[in-house]
């Protein structure tokens, strides 16, 4: 059997960081709960290959200049589509990445992974009728938000089943 890049061990989750013009991307991988870093803008090359490789992630990138440092096949994704919904199903294909089964289990701003609800308050931006008809929320402790599934992730989940049919 031949790979491109590196054997990677099946049971670990794949990790990743996305340069800056593949926040979108970086989005919905947090969304289907990998791991991934949105380094801030203007963040050298360098400095995304160095922590790419320290913390072993795959760099998400459209920039391809950045295969031409040393090794960079090992630890590069470049994808080539121009839109999101090109890249994602560039990365479906080409990571076989899995959409749904630990869905909705990180922050989206943060990455941090949520927990299972503690007390919801109107205070941290819950509506009432939320509260009031006991939907289950998750917490994220990092940035102090609650999340809870409503139409929005409906709507999410569905792009995530469309997504995990072209695997
Ligand atoms: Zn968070």
């Amino acid at each position: 059997m031949t790979t491109t890049g590196p054997a990677f061990c099946a049971l670990a989750p794949l990790r990743f960081i996305c340069d800056e013009m593949l926040r979108g991307v970086g989005g919905w991988l947090r969304v289907a709960g990998y791991d991934t870093l949105l380094p801030a803008q203007g963040e050298a090359d360098a400095t995304l290959l160095a922590r790419a490789r320290q913390e072993d992630r795959w760099l998400i990138t459209r920039d391809r200049k950045l295969m031409e440092h040393a090794g960079a096949t090992a630890y590069v994704v470049l994808l080539e589509s121009d839109t999101l919904q090109g890249n994602l199903l560039e990365l479906t294909l080409r990571m076989d990445i899995d959409w749904l089964s630990r869905a909705f289990s990180r922050c989206k701003r943060c990455n941090n992974v949520l927990l299972e609800s503690a007390e919801p308050s109107p205070r941290h931006g819950v509506p009432p009728d939320i509260i009031k008809q006991r939907i289950s929320l998750l917490f994220c402790p990092a940035c102090d938000q609650f999340f809870w599934h409503g139409s929005h992730a409906d709507r999410m989940q569905r792009r995530l089943a469309e997504l995990n049919r072209k695997r």
